[in-house]
């Protein structure tokens, strides 16, 4: 009888992604150009401080896309 904690552990998986970078590289000069990185991937391992940096770009994680599944 543990339906219940079945249908909860199910609704609660979600897949959280992190894809196009959103910074706008050309703020400094009144305009607006990304640099074009399509998929977050992290500099470094989970829980260190370079896992929030994008490796291809640089860019921290809260400038790509969030996309939850
Ligand atoms: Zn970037």
């Amino acid at each position: 009888m543990n339906h219940h904690k079945e249908r909860k552990i199910n609704s609660k998986e979600r897949v959280v992604s992190y894809e196009e970078c959103r910074k706008n590289h050309a703020a400094s000069i009144g305009k607006y150009a990304v640099d074009g990185c399509c998929e977050f991937m992290p500099a470094g391992e989970e829980g260190t401080a370079s896992a929030l940096r994008c490796a291809a770009c640089n860019c921290h994680r809260n400038f790509h896309k969030k996309v939850v599944r």
